[in-house]
């Protein structure tokens, strides 16, 4: 292959930190640019109009595609469960990345896939200050957390008194001390049954908790309503209830009926939209089509998929029953993490198989998800990571949805009875380079509520990805030419050049 002409100049002025990136075809659909050839400038780390001065560098990208840094927006990256996922899978297979990586390694390999920003999805309060201790060690990405708000006493107590201003001072109150980004709820409710030995698929979003009288859909009601009225960046990230359960289609079409016109962020929706009954094989299937209807018919509503993909990783939840469930059925051991703190916690491995039944309808649903759903602005890409897979899988899944023959032989090699039942055969679209662009950046970015990411206009932070062309959208998207973060350049052809440090966001509500 022979590599497009790319150099980074040094000049002899070294006081100035202005750099100019010379003829690069660029992807920033946030600006209306797909696909253009222009000239971006950066001034001390974030990009501008024009320069007045003599770059101190130039870059001559002529011939590569520029893109905004890539942003995750729900990924297990830090703190206690994470530790403990390293301990249970050092390592699950030769010459690839440890199932769960070290900080340091988190942060060189998102860096190395042209990735500049990451959220740690599920943060108990009381784990936070662990957390930031070890995203502190995380380099080169900015980073932020989700706090699990919703398993705090105080916060309970305020939405079973429906005490509006009392919830969102708590809420307030925990993001200010624990350096939240925003707040997320798993399994709505779910500690305090599981706390008094009730398991997940004991309850629905209309069961009283135990104790109270609030149910799980009081609590997501009233949570969503409170964070719109504190103006939060992102909306109540929602880990709804029954996850990995056969049937709970229904329960997130119910989720998502009660956030009927009050914005809502759904997290690995794939997780939560099958069919079935109890322990029957037969009738697990696919729930996508009515959800996805509802979801296009309501823009206040985003979501990330959680896509699975095939091979061994290590899954992770702030939802203990849902860990228990899937400990019993695959009869792997498992570890309940934080059972004492506020929240809950599960940790187990787990190896999705090509010809297992039930792991062909996951891979098939998420990927439905990304083809059902009609606004690439309000979708994010994710796999949960670890949970679905491993974020280093990534470029695999955009060759997924970019290159509708390669989907197509990947569908030959599921389970046959996916392969006859799902619709996924029969979904043509493919992806743009555009609409990947706005999936894995854009998107999220505005979704989480970050106004300097995910684009590159005047303003934004200078996390800019070049690409070499490449009709393999896999090869392409997993060895970018350069990376460079807040303007510093910090891979080069896969190599991390430097480890700069990144910031983490936090998210100040006043509220009186
Ligand atoms: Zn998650």
């Amino acid at each position: 292959m022979i590599l497009p002409h790319a150099t980074f100049q040094e000049s002899t002025v070294h006081s100035s930190t202005s750099i100019s990136l010379l003829g690069g075809t660029l992807y920033d659909p946030a600006n209306g640019k797909n696909g253009v050839v222009c000239d971006i400038h950066i001034r001390d780390g974030r990009i501008v109009d024009a320069l007045h001065e003599t770059p101190s560098r130039t870059l001559d990208l002529s011939g590569l595609i520029v893109m905004p840094g890539g942003v995750d927006i729900h990924s297990h990256v830090a703190g206690p469960k994470v530790c403990s996922g390293r301990r249970i899978a050092p390592d699950l297979a030769n010459n690839r990345p440890a199932a769960v990586p070290t900080a340091k390694a988190t942060g060189s390999l998102y860096a190395a896939l042209g990735y500049t920003t990451v959220f740690d999805a599920a943060v108990s309060p009381s784990a936070a200050h662990l957390v930031h201790m070890e995203l502190a060690d995380l380099p080169i990405l900015d980073k932020g957390i989700y706090l699990l708000v919703a398993d705090e006493q105080r916060v309970i107590d305020s939405l079973e008194r429906r005490n509006r201003r009392e919830t969102m001072a708590a809420i307030s109150q925990s993001l200010a001390a624990c350096r939240g980004w925003a707040v997320k709820v798993a399994n709505p409710g779910g500690c305090v049954f599981w706390k008094r030995g009730l398991r997940g698929d004991h309850h629905d979003l209309d069961s009283t908790l135990p104790g109270y009288s609030i149910s799980p859909r009081d609590i997501l009601r009233q949570l969503a309503e409170a964070i719109v009225e504190l103006g939060l960046p992102h909306p109540l990230h929602v880990h709804t209830a029954n996850l990995g359960l056969p049937g709970n289609w229904r329960t997130t079409m119910e989720t998502l009926r009660t956030f009927d016109g009050l914005r809502a962020h759904l997290a690995h929706v794939q997780f939560h939209s099958y069919t079935g009954g109890d322990c029957d094989s037969d009738t697990f299937g696919s729930g996508v089509e009515p959800l996805a209807h509802w979801f296009n018919e309501h823009s206040e509503l985003t979501l990330d998929v959680g896509q699975i993909l095939f091979g061994r990783t290590v899954a992770m939840t702030g939802d203990s029953s849902a860990a228990e469930h899937l400990a019993h059925t695959t009869g792997v051991p498992w570890r309940s993490h934080d059972e004492y703190l506020e929240g809950g916690c599960g940790i187990l491995p787990i190896e999705y198989r090509e010809k297992n039944l039930i792991h062909s309808w996951q891979w098939a649903i998420g990927l439905e998800w990304f083809l059902s759903v009609s606004d690439p602005w309000r979708i994010a890409l994710t796999t949960d990571h670890p949970n679905g897979a491993h974020f280093t899988a990534y470029p695999h899944l955009m060759r997924l949805l970019g290159d509708a023959a390669f989907r197509r032989a990947a569908v030959e090699r599921i389970h046959p009875l996916v392969r006859s039942r799902s619709p996924l055969g029969s979904l043509s679209r493919e992806y743009s380079l555009s609409e990947l662009c706005i999936i894995t950046r854009a998107a999220p970015a505005r979704i989480a509520g970050l106004k300097t990411k995910g684009h590159l206009g005047p303003g934004a932070d200078a996390d800019v990805t070049v690409y070499r062309h490449d009709a393999d959208l896999e090869r392409m998207f997993s060895l970018p030419a350069f990376v460079l973060k807040a303007g510093t350049l910090v891979v080069e052809d896969g190599h991390v050049r430097s480890y700069p440090v990144g910031q983490t966001f936090a998210c100040l509500p006043e509220c009186s």
